[in-house]
Formats: C-alpha cells, sequence, structure tokens
C-alpha cells in the first residue's frame, strides 16, 4: 500500500492534466457549463455551495481569474485576496453565523488536502469546528 502523501500526489497531478484538457470544475461552473448552486456573485469572483459540505455552512468563495492556489504570484493578487476575504465575511453575515463562529480555510497542495487547483476560499460554519483541524 502506497503512502497517502504519494496517492495524494499522483492524483492531484491526474486533477491537473485532467483540468488542462477538459476545462477546469470551478471555470466551467462559473461559465455555466456545469450546473452548481452559485449564491453571490460579482465581477471578481462567485460563492457556490460546496458539493460535499463538512458543515451546516460551507460555501466557496472563488475567483474568476483562475489562479491555481495561493502559490501563484499571491503578491500580484493582494487585492482580489483581501476581496475574496471580504465576501467571505459578508456570506458569514447573510447566512447568520458571525456571531456563533466560523472559519475560512484555504487548501495549498496535497499535504493540506487540495483537490481542485483552482484557488478558492472555504466558508465553514454552523457547528463547533474543533482546533486544531485534522
Ligand atoms: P479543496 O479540497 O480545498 O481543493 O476543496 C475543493 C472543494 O470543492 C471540496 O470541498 C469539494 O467538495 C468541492 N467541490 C468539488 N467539486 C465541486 C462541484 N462540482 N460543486 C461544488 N463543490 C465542489
Ligand atoms: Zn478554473
Amino acid at each position: 500500500m502506497l503512502p497517502e502523501i504519494v496517492i495524494r500526489l499522483i492524483y492531484n497531478a491526474y486533477r491537473k492534466e485532467m483540468d488542462r484538457m477538459f476545462g477546469c470544475i470551478f471555470c466551467r461552473i462559473a461559465a455555466r457549463e456545469k450546473p452548481g448552486k452559485i449564491l453571490y456573485e460579482d465581477e471578481k469572483c462567485f460563492v457556490l455551495q460546496d458539493i460535499n459540505p463538512q458543515a451546516p455552512v460551507h460555501l466557496l468563495v472563488i475567483p474568476h481569474r483562475h489562479i491555481t492556489s495561493l502559490n501563484e504570484d499571491s503578491d500580484q493578487h493582494k487585492e482580489l485576496l483581501g476581496h475574496l476575504l471580504a465576501v467571505a465575511a459578508r456570506m458569514a453575515k447573510q447566512q447568520g453565523i458571525d456571531g456563533t463562529g466560523y472559519r475560512v480555510v484555504i487548501n495549498t497542495n496535497a499535504e493540506a488536502g487540495q483537490t481542485v487547483f483552482h484557488l478558492h476560499v472555504h466558508l465553514l460554519g454552523g457547528r463547533v469546528l474543533r482546533w486544531p483541524p485534522g
């Protein structure tokens, strides 16, 4: 049996190749080529209901621009990154979890569990979230 990290690295290489050949899932949802529940959209980003929610509120704040991860030129995307966080905070308020609490997460690369290589901010809340995360 291969170690989990090796399996993740192989799977991620496969996902990146599939994106290159067929287009990235988040870009396709934004273009309305694939279904997805979009709760908010502006010129810079959109907010998608996660298909496999890990909490009662689990939304993804996704830039329209295809940036593979936080590793990709983050210094050049400061304004956009700030906007994603501001939209996450606005959505937390809209979902009624700003008072009780919520978490924003950006998984980056294999050890952190990134599976979709189009930058996105997870917004999680509506239940007690444990620390440290798994
Ligand atoms: P990450 O593992 O940080 O890359 O997060 C990717 C997230 O995208 C996961 O929480 C998935 O459940 C979610 N996801 C994958 N495909 C879709 C989809 N078609 N619609 C909505 N969410 C998705
Ligand atoms: Zn994309």
